[in-house]
């Protein structure tokens, strides 16, 4: 039986054994937190539910093809039913209450009432809306492979793409930001700008206002912590072993296999998929920091999201508290510069890390692809478990 080690519990690193475990690797998850879901989570703390994660699934809707990888990995299963609000966000401004609708053609015609003057902008924002509706993150299988239940991806479904194909370089090539611009009244840009930060392209705006329009992007009950520990449960149901509290300090490759270095020693495997952030590990996990091109380009081209998230639930006379604590932080997942995805800027391309690095050394997660997100890790957790397959002539 052939071994994996997989460095890290987020997303990417469960999807990706979930599907090798299945496909018949023993597989190993080192991960130097004490749960799983990565960035990806949330907490509780008397009755309070703080989400650090989630606000919205891409593939939370049925008979999308993400959807099949949320349900194949129990990421979605029946202890956690999707919530959809609508409206997706509310601007309050003193007296003025403004909602954006899911619907793009509800949304035209809320802000069109409270704006007349941004008509001719809300019906050219409803059309490239439209445009991105036969747009879904596909979920395909690797030519050669020998896969169990084959993905099949029609002619019809590919041309419907085609209106969202066209219209994306000129929505790469300018940022959401200047996007938003062309709309008159101060709370619509105010609006719109809450749905992605404006500072990225106009792409990422404009698909995720189709994905609401869609019926997707809902948010599964109990949140990304409940979501994580399914997954974490589906890979241990299927025999997969998960160690908490055990940070991977380095990968060497030994003739006994490649050996991940632990503080308690080191485990010898078959493969190694390194999960945790490949931007980080280029510089942590080898002997020597790695100065391939690609790892050269990493370095130099990655643009990260960041943001700071601060949740309280206060009943209680906190005067007797220094003004300034210093809170030790719950999770650390040691990601570059504290980043949770990278970003995507007008006309600015990323460099990725490859997923197959060297002979039973690989890569996944949200480095490994565009642009970021609980997509990526799912979709290149997937692709990883296929190419390992494919490397040691397995079935998928
Ligand atoms: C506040 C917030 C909101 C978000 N909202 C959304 C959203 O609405 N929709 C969406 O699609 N995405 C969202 N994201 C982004 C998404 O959650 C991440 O992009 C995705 O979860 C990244 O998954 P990953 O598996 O690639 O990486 P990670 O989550 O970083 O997983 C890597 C894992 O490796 C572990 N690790 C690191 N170093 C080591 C080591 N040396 N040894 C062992 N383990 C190690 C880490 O602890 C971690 O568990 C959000 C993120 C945040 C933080």
């Amino acid at each position: 039986m052939k071994t994996l080690t997989v460095i890290g519990a987020g997303i990417s690193g469960l999807t990706c054994a979930i599907y090798a475990q299945r496909a018949g690797f023993k597989t190993t998850i080192l991960e130097k937190a004490g749960g799983p879901g990565g960035v990806s989570t949330s907490w509780k703390r008397k009755g309070y539910t703080f989400e650090g994660g989630i606000h919205w699934l891409i593939g939370s809707r049925p008979g999308l093809p993400l959807h099949d990888v949320w349900t194949d990995t129990g990421a979605l299963g029946t202890n956690n039913p999707v919530f959809y609000k609508d409206p997706v966000y509310t601007l309050i401004d003193g007296d003025t209450v403004l909602e954006l609708p899911r619907s793009a053609k509800k949304m035209q015609k809320v802000l069109g009432t409270f704006s007349p003057r941004d008509k001719a902008a809300l019906a050219v924002l409803r059309f490239h809306i439209w445009c991105f509706t036969f747009f879904h993150t596909p979920i395909l299988d690797l030519g050669g492979l020998k896969v169990r239940h084959p993905r099949r991806f029609s002619l019809p479904e590919f041309l419907k793409m085609g209106p969202a194909v066209l219209l994306t370089p000129y929505l790469m090539s300018i940022s959401a930001g200047r996007y938003i611009k062309r709309f008159r009244n101060p709370h619509v840009r105010r609006l719109l700008e809450t749905v992605v930060d404006p500072k990225i392209n106009a792409l990422s705006l404009i698909y995720t206002l189709s994905t609401f329009d869609d019926g997707d992007g809902g948010y599964p009950e109990g949140g990304s912590l409940r979501m994580s520990r399914n997954m974490a449960d589906t890979f241990t149901a299927l025999g997969g072993q998960i160690r908490y509290h055990t940070p991977a300090i380095g990968v060497r490759e030994t003739p006994e296999g490649i050996c991940v270095l632990t503080e308690n020693g080191s485990i010898a495997s078959d493969a190694v998929v390194i999960s945790s952030d490949a931007r980080t590990a280029i510089d942590k996990l080898f002997p020597e920091p790695l100065e391939t091109r690609w790892a050269r380009r990493l370095r130099s081209k990655l643009r990260t999201a960041q943001c700071m998230f601060v949740a309280i639930g206060v009943r209680a006379d906190l005067s007797g508290f220094p003004r300034c604590m210093q809170i030790v932080l719950e999770r650390y997942c040691d990601t570059f510069e504290g980043s949770y995805m990278s970003e995507w800027m007008p006309w600015h391309f990323n460099a990725n890390a490859p997923i197959r690095f060297r002979p039973g050394i690989f890569f996944t997660g949200q480095r490994t692809a565009f642009s970021g997100g609980l997509p990526v890790a799912a979709e290149t957790g997937r692709r990883t478990a296929q190419i390992l397959c494919k490397s040691f002539g397995m079935v998928f």
